[in-house]
């Protein structure tokens, strides 16, 4: 790693959705300038940009520029070009790095990645041919793509022979089966990686609704030895990463004990609350580790629930805003061109000092209408 990079430096982000634009707030905050590429000009970070560079995220000359025009570069997404990242990482100017990637965007690379570290994982088997998928027996299943799979998309529930049989899958792509986990919860870890350790969240526990997360609370209501095994666990893989910005793992909690899901090598959706809850945000913290920054410890100062907005929530979330109470509820929208059914237009975080409170502003806000 080089020497920390003070602001007004330039800060390069591939990738320009809500992510880039919370890493940018958190970056233009502290006096740094930031550069975005992404193919969308209405993108959530285009306004922040300076310059904006509207190009393919594999577009190899903007890249090339992005790189010259910056001090340092960061990825907010885990399908930016793994190759492309490796080339252009020079003197460490995309401290990231490419082998989290790598590993994060293929499902079978990143299950093989933990089992290779000893930490249990769903039974998977790798799915590659229709010859692979007619054995599979081990019912229920989940079916899912290994790459561009995000919010539960592109993944098939399988429970019978039949469902296999009527499933259509395009080959050569490839695919890995997993056995489907009956789960009590779901958690997510998030750690800040410095040069010199690593800056840990307590976990947050999550709910999915159609594979899209939909609510996280911080921390999660888990038992104490269970949070630290999942803290211990996500230590040990950003240590064999060997990487620097911020990194999240999904756990699911079973009969089985903690199990992987999946990780993220860059800020996570679930940890948004950390904006209000915690002294360093994790988008500070992403920030704060790129540029080179000694271990920050952060604290949290709050309890948080996180609810996010799809497109199609987003009228009833505005009226349910303006009859919360304001001082606990914290509204957050990306400034998307289009309320698209199921994408995520923005969160609301609530805040309180006790899991009372917390449970009031929660039933608040559902019961608004
Ligand atoms: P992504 O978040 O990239 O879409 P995930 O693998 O995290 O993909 O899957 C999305 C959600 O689907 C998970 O958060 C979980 O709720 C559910 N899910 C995924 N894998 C399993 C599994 N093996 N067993 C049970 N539920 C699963
Ligand atoms: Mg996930």
């Amino acid at each position: 790693m080089r020497q920390r990079i003070l602001p007004p430096a330039k800060i390069g982000i591939i990738g320009g959705g809500q992510l880039g634009q919370m890493i940018a707030l958190s970056a233009i905050e502290m006096g740094y300038r930031v550069a975005v590429l992404d193919p969308d000009p209405f993108c959530p970070c285009a306004c922040l940009a300076q310059p904006f560079i509207k190009a393919d995220y594999t577009d190899v000359v903007a890249l090339a520029q992005l790189v010259e025009l910056c001090d340092v570069v960061t990825y907010e997404f885990e399908n930016a070009d793994s190759a492309l990242i490796d080339g252009f990482n020079i003197n460490g100017k995309i401290p990231q790095g490419a082998l989290a990637l790598t590993l994060s965007q293929h499902r079978l690379k990143e299950k093989a990645f933990a089992e290779f570290l000893e930490i249990p994982c769903p039974k998977y088997w790798p799915v590659l041919s229709h010859k692979d998928l007619f054995k599979l027996n081990d019912f229920p299943l989940i079916i899912k793509s290994c790459r561009y799979g995000y919010d539960g998309k592109h993944q098939y529930i399988i429970r019978t022979k039949e469902d296999l049989k009527a499933l259509k899958l395009e080959f050569p792509s490839e695919y890995i089966a997993e056995k489907l986990i009956t789960f009590e919860k779901e958690i997510s870890v998030v750690a800040a990686c410095f040069k010199d350790g690593i800056s840990l969240f307590e976990p947050f526990e999550n709910v999915h609704v159609n594979g899209i997360l939909s609510t996280s609370r911080h921390p999660a209501l888990i038992s104490p030895q269970l949070q630290r095994q999942a803290l211990e666990t996500t230590e040990k893989i950003a240590h064999a990463l060997d990487y620097i910005g911020v990194l999240a793992v999904e756990y699911f909690i079973s009969s089985e004990g903690l199990l992987f899901n999946e990780m993220a090598p860059r800020p996570h959706n679930s940890a948004h609350g950390t904006i209000e809850g915690c002294t360093f945000s994790q988008f500070d913290l992403h920030v704060l580790s790129i540029t080179g920054s000694s271990l920050v410890q952060t604290r949290r100062s709050s309890l948080t629930m996180m609810i996010n907005i799809l497109g199609q929530d987003l009228p009833l979330a505005l009226k349910k805003f303006s009859k919360c109470d304001p001082n606990e509820t914290h509204l957050h929208l990306y400034g998307k061109k289009e309320a698209r059914e199921n994408r995520k237009v923005g969160h609301v975080t609530l805040c309180a000092a006790t899991l009372n409170d917390l449970q009031k502003d929660i039933n608040d806000w559902r019961n608004n209408s």
